[in-house]
């Protein structure tokens, strides 16, 4: 094309004005924002005159030119925190959202967003009250602890509980017990953070109580227990029991944290699970503070929760920091609703997803999967491979380090598609679907996908299969 030629069709490009006049007659572009559809035009614009100059064979007719701002808006407005199937059969999946909020928490949600509430008010004297309170009774009533308090998640209630009890101070620490849950919270760094002083005891695999005692100077202002959480040391391996803590503190006149982590409220070792610790456990053992998540074990809304002693909780409280993190009206509302539930164990395990899909008998994840086989053999039975294949699901969360539950999955071998291939379509699909791929096959655990979600995933399956 000569210059003459290019300059030409540059000129004959519609205006920008007639564009958008002629979106306005399109319903396509009826629910997409004016400034959003006047970008697209530029940014459509732009690309076709810089391929004209570029001698691109190039469609400058108006439609091209609708179509193209089109698609450009439709991606720009498309929501981008959206939901997605999970079909890993890790319950508490960090980059999935963790834990899933019982059906009590979203209605309380949405009850106190939806109107103003009592979040610092005294109804009964009219003066301001203190926004912990809706939750620190219930959390007392069912830890046992004299008082507590949530903030925004359980990083900051370590931190917040550090920086209050022990800054400047030397913190004695196992070696086994500085750990990297993820996400960056590394306990070495959020000492630092908070201003204490890390003091390492004892070796990676063996702490005694000696090593506890011998580190003990002036200037030792706490005890501190760390989870494992996403590890495990096996072996020759000793640690010390978080009572004897208790009892060299008392002794020492130094106080004693404990981060449990994830933390639960009920003793999974009823339904199956390794015994773990819990929150009741640690603090009947006389810790001064004990922190875990709201979004791990316990099934709640993301949050840090701290417990303990009243004075200590009450000197939390007094930290200036505790207004940088504290938890707001939604998490509130969510974490009195879930809970209230433990008040009642059965209901708790069968209302709160978390609890139900770690405890859901092999049997039932059995008819689920017979009902996911079925659904998913009737659409693609033809197109490819479907078989039972007993595996294992994980809890998740740095909970329940290296446990297997077991599990029944669908395994599905494409005839005509690799099943590489199958899983990135399957995660680019809307709703996401996110399975794994083991033994060259297609993996998908039905102990985290939902009720009425394995019809879409048969759909997706089917879809995806017969376009190839
Ligand atoms: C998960 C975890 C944390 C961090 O909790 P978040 O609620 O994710 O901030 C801290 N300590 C331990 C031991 C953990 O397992």
């Amino acid at each position: 094309m000569t210059d003459p030629d290019k300059h030409k069709i540059l000129k004959n490009l519609p205006g920008i004005d007639h564009l958008l006049e002629l979106t306005k007659k399109d319903d396509q572009f009826l629910d997409i924002p004016r400034s959003v559809i006047l970008e697209c035009l530029r940014l459509s614009l732009e690309r076709i005159r810089k391929d004209i100059l570029a001698g691109n064979e190039t469609n400058a007719a108006k439609e091209t030119i609708l179509f193209m701002a089109l698609s450009l808006a439709k991606e720009k407005i498309r929501p981008r925190l959206v939901n997605i199937i999970n079909a890993t059969g890790v319950v508490l999946h960090t980059n999935l959202g963790r834990a899933l909020l019982c059906e009590d928490a979203l209605d309380n949600i949405r009850a106190v967003a939806k109107s103003y509430s009592n979040l610092e008010l005294k109804i009964e004297t009219g003066k301001r009250g203190i926004r912990y309170e809706a939750i620190d009774e219930l959390i007392c009533e069912l830890t046992g602890a004299q008082s507590a308090i949530a903030v925004n998640n359980n990083a900051g209630a370590v931190f917040l509980a550090l920086n209050t009890i022990a800054r400047g101070t030397n913190v004695v620490v196992s070696r086994g017990e500085l750990v990297e849950i993820g996400g960056s919270f590394r306990v070495p760094d959020v000492m630092s953070k908070s201003g204490c002083i890390l003091k390492e005891v004892g070796t990676t695999n063996r702490t005694h109580l000696r090593d506890y005692e011998n580190a003990v100077s002036d200037n030792t202002g706490l005890f501190l227990k760390v989870h494992a959480s996403n590890y495990k040391i096996e072996g020759f391996t000793a640690s010390v029991a978080l009572k004897d803590l208790v009892a060299l503190g008392k002794n020492k006149n130094i106080p004693v944290m404990e981060d449990l982590g994830s933390g639960t409220l009920i003793d999974f070792s009823k339904y199956g699970l390794p015994p773990e610790p819990t929150i009741a456990d640690s603090v009947g053992s006389g810790a001064d503070v004990v922190t875990f998540s709201g979004d791990k074990l316990l099934g709640g809304p993301q949050a840090g929760i701290i417990v303990g002693k009243k004075e200590t909780i009450d000197e939390i409280k007094k930290n200036p920091l505790t207004r940088a993190l504290r938890i707001d009206k939604l998490t509130l509302a969510a974490l009195e609703s879930t809970l209230k539930l433990y008040r009642d164990e059965k209901k708790a395990i069968l209302e709160i997803p978390t609890l139900r899909m770690l405890t859901i008998p092999f049997k039932d994840i059995c008819k689920k999967a017979d009902f996911l086989f079925e659904t998913v053999k009737k659409d693609i039975g033809s197109m490819a491979d479907i078989e039972f294949a007993d595996m294992n699901s994980r809890p998740g969360g740095g909970s329940f380090p290296e446990l297997n539950l077991p599990t029944r999955c669908i395994a599905i071998q494409p005839k005509n598609m690799s099943v590489s291939r199958l899983e990135i379509n399957m995660r680019l699909s809307r709703p996401a679907i996110i399975g794994r791929i083991e033994d060259n096959k297609y993996i998908l655990d039905p102990r985290t996908i939902q009720k009425g979600q394995e019809a879409i995933i048969s759909s997706t399956l089917t879809k995806i299969l017969v376009k190839k």
